[in-house]
C-alpha cells in the first residue's frame, strides 16, 4: 500500500481520496480552503499542515484543482517537497501548454508526472467509475495505473506528456458541439410537429446517434435518466463545459487549428452562462436556446 498526498479535497477530491483510503492506501490530503478541509475531517480523512507537508512522505500525489495556474503554484511549492523518484499526478483539467510545462518542472526535479484529467463528474467519482486520459512515460504511467482503476474505471494512456489533457479538450469539445446539435434537432422536431420520443426512437438507432442523445438526451421523459429529468441539475454544469471548450479554443489558437464550430459552440456555452445559468446542466442549452430568434441564429 502507498503514501499518498491528496492536494485539492473539492467536489471531485474528496470521493476520488475517500475511494484510495477505502483500498487501504494511506492518504493525507490538504486544501487551501478552511471549509473544505472541515468536510473532508468530517469525512475521516486525515489531514496534513500544508501542501508541502501532504507530500513530504508521499510515494504518489494527487492533485484535484481548479486550473491551471493554481496547479503552476502548488506544483512549485510541492516538487522540492516530495522524495526524488516519487510519483505526481494531476487530475485536474488545465491547458496542454501548463500540463507540458508540468512534465518538465517535475523532471528537472527527478519526480515522475502524469497529467490524468477524468470523464465522469462526481457521481463517477463517488462511484469510482471514471475514466482516466493519461499523459506520461510508460514508467510513470506503470507507477500509476493501479491508482486509476481505484479512482475509476480504468486509465487510458494517451501518449507523452500532456496528451491526456489533449484527449480530454478534444473529446468535450465534440460533447459541446454534439449537445448543441442534439438541442437543434430536437427543438425543430418539436416546432415541425413531431414528438421528441419519435424522434430519439429514430436517432438512437440511425446515424444521428450520438451519447448526447442515447444517453444523456435533453429533453425530460426520453431516452434514459438524465439531468433533464430533473429541471436540468447537474451532471455537468454548462460553466465546467464553457472552462473546457476555452481550454480547446487556445489549445487550437496555439498550434493553429481551425474548430470553427468549437468556437461557436464556446461562444453559446458563454452567452449561456453570461444569462446566469452557470450551475445548469450543460444539456440545459437547450432552454438558452429555444429563447434565440431565427434571425438572430444566436
Ligand atoms: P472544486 O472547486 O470543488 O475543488 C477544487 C479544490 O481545490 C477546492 O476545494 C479549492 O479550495 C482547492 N484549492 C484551490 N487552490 C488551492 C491551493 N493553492 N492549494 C490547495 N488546494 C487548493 O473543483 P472540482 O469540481 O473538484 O474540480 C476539480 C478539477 O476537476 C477541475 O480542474 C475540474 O475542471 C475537473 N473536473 C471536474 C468535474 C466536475 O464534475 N466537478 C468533472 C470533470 C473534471
Amino acid at each position: 500500500m502507498a503514501n499518498i498526498g491528496f492536494i485539492g479535497l473539492g467536489n471531485m477530491g474528496v470521493p476520488m481520496a475517500l475511494n484510495l483510503m477505502g483500498s487501504g492506501h494511506d492518504v493525507r490530503g490538504y486544501d487551501v480552503s478552511p471549509d473544505a478541509r472541515d468536510a473532508a475531517d468530517q469525512k475521516g480523512i486525515a489531514l496534513a499542515l500544508g501542501n508541502a507537508d501532504a507530500v513530504s512522505n508521499a510515494d504518489i500525489v494527487v492533485l484535484m484543482l481548479p486550473n491551471g495556474s493554481i496547479v503552476d503554484t502548488v506544483a512549485s511549492e510541492v516538487l522540492p517537497a516530495m522524495i526524488k523518484g516519487a510519483l505526481l499526478i494531476d487530475c485536474s483539467t488545465i491547458d496542454v501548454a501548463t500540463a507540458r510545462q508540468l512534465h518538465a518542472n517535475a523532471d528537472a526535479a527527478g519526480i515522475l508526472c502524469l497529467d490524468a484529467p477524468v470523464s465522469g463528474g462526481v457521481v463517477g467519482a463517488e462511484a469510482g467509475t471514471l475514466t482516466f486520459m493519461v499523459g506520461g512515460s510508460e514508467a510513470a504511467f506503470a507507477m500509476g495505473d493501479p491508482l486509476f482503476g481505484i479512482m475509476g474505471s480504468r486509465g487510458v494512456h494517451c501518449g507523452e506528456g500532456g496528451a491526456g489533457q489533449a484527449a480530454k479538450i478534444c473529446n468535450n469539445m465534440l460533447l459541446g458541439i454534439s449537445m448543441i446539435g442534439a438541442c437543434e434537432a430536437f427543438s425543430l422536431a418539436s416546432k415541425l410537429g413531431l414528438s421528441q420520443s419519435a424522434l430519439f426512437d429514430v436517432v438512437s438507432t440511425s446515424s444521428g446517434s450520438c451519447w448526447s442523445v442515447n444517453t444523456y438526451c435533453p429533453v425530460p421523459d426520453v431516452g434514459p435518466q438524465s439531468p433533464a429529468d430533473n429541471d436540468y441539475q447537474p451532471g455537468f454544469a454548462a460553466s465546467l463545459m464553457l472552462k473546457d471548450l476555452d481550454l480547446s479554443q487556445q489549445a487550437a489558437d496555439d498550434v493553429g487549428a481551425p474548430t470553427p464550430l468549437g468556437r461557436h459552440a464556446t461562444d453559446l456555452y458563454k452567452a449561456m452562462v453570461d444569462a446566469g445559468h452557470a450551475g445548469t446542466d450543460f444539456s440545459g442549452i437547450i432552454k438558452y436556446l429555444e429563447t434565440q430568434t431565427r434571425k438572430g441564429q444566436a
